[in-house]
């Protein structure tokens, strides 16, 4: 069907890479480009002979426009699925602009010296993509990204209106060690760490970080803590799902990640504002990520499983009504199928199932959409046939 460039090669990467090349109808060919082009080289060398994707490689910094700029127009993608870092969007975005590329991604930008959050630079865009005729699809991960499908589809064939969205995203994988965050630690401790909020009557509700707890009885993994955090998709859902009253994100933690976490905070080690050292100028939280186990290491040591979703209420035909719709993804069968653990796993799947959705024209438009904004259906399809089905309760627990 077509081409696609992938930029970066870590663990959301490695997954999203693995399931092209096993949809080699839609993905013909791909390009993996990073910083690291040893990296891709390597996947490259293991991929290759299982699949039919003729997969090529190349070294990108994507931080630079022209690089970028030079390597779209040598390789011509259809789609450039940014599987790099939040702080790359924008430049990644102005180079599909320059070539008239449609993009993906599965994080909102931003801004190396603050943790926002937001999709205001990203939406700044909007006219420019129509005017260029191609789309944008931001947030095309599990949350953000199948959250928002889920809401879609909730809003499509189980309600009228719907009130209030729990997100509930529960990791009950233990990889052994006191300390490691399953996805680059630098982006997980910047959201864990910045003050909660919810979207309440149209307005954000701000909370102290960890302020309010929850203890919520997750099927198949059982009662967990879980943190009301701040999460970039309550911005676009509370605009898009028109009527909702509420929207929270709620995240389990361990006891162990968080003393590990207040106590590096108390030392300074998660702090974002670059410090001298030794005459050069670095960034705490970026040398805490070189100390820490690398994510891509979790895999063959993470038992468990995950359990994301969304809890909805609202009318239909007149009467109230709750929904639950979630995935449950086993960390040891992820590894056993892509060699990674559920966390990149249930990202780089609907990375790759988004590109797809663009590759295929099933979902068009030109402009910046994030991801409830296009008809559900078919993503919810292919999330049951890529390895992550989606299970559904018409009876769920509620969170007070
Ligand atoms: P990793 O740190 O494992 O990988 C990032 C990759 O990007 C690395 O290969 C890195 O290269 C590359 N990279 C970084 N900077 C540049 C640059 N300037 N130019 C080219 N390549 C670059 O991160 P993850 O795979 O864990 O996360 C990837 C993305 O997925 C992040 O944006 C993260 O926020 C998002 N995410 C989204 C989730 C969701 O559900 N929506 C959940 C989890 C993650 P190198 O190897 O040289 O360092």
């Amino acid at each position: 069907m077509g081409k696609c460039l992938i930029i970066g090669c870590g663990g959301v990467a490695g997954v999203a890479i693995h399931k092209c090349c096993q949809n080699s109808e839609v993905f013909e060919e791909i390009c993996i480009a990073s910083r690291t082009k040893s990296k891709c080289d390597a996947l490259k060398e293991k991929l290759q002979p299982t699949t039919r994707t003729k997969i090529h490689t190349a070294q990108v910094d994507a931080d630079h426009v022209e690089e970028l700029i030079e390597l779209i127009n040598k390789f011509k993608p259809d789609v450039v699925l940014n599987l790099a870092l939040p702080y790359q969007d924008l430049t990644i975005m102005d180079a599909c602009l320059a070539t008239k590329t449609h993009y993906v991604d599965t994080a909102n930008y931003e801004p190396l010296d603050t943790a926002k959050f937001e999709y205001k630079w990203q939406w700044d865009y909007r006219e420019r993509f129509e005017k260029a005729g191609i789309t944008a699809l931001l947030g095309s991960g599990f949350d953000p990204g199948v959250t928002g499908v889920f809401s879609a589809y909730a809003m499509k064939h189980e309600f009228d209106e719907i009130h209030t969205i729990d997100i509930l995203d529960a990791n009950a994988g233990d990889h052994g060690y006191p300390f490691a965050t399953n996805f680059n630690p630098e982006i997980n401790i910047r959201e864990v760490s910045a003050n909660g909020s919810y979207w309440e009557n149209g307005k954000w509700i701000e909370t102290k970080p960890m302020e309010i707890k929850r203890v919520y009885n997750f099927p198949e993994i059982g009662e967990k803590e879980m943190y009301l955090l701040h999460h970039e998709e309550l911005e676009s859902l509370g605009l898009n799902i028109k009527g909702i009253q509420r929207i929270r994100f709620f995240m389990t933690f361990g006891q162990s990640y968080l003393t590990h976490l207040k106590c590096l905070e108390n030392v300074g080690m998660t702090s974002i504002e670059p410090i001298e050292f030794e005459g050069k100028q670095i960034v705490p939280l970026q040398f805490l990520k070189a100390v820490l186990p690398d994510p891509a290491t979790l895999g063959p040591r993470t038992k468990g499983k995950t359990n994301i979703g969304c809890i909805f209420r609202g009318i239909k035909d007149g009467k109230e009504k709750n929904y639950y719709l979630y995935n449950v993804c086993d960390h040891q069968e992820c590894y056993r199928e892509v060699g990674s653990q559920a966390i990149s796993y249930t990202t780089g799947v609907p990375a790759m199932i988004g590109a797809s959705m663009l590759m295929t024209g099933t979902w068009k438009g030109p402009g910046v959409f994030n991801i409830e904004e296009f008809d559900p259906d078919p993503f919810m399809d292919a999330l049951n046939k890529w390895g992550l089905p989606w299970q559904e309760s018409h009876n769920p627990e509620l969170v007070d």
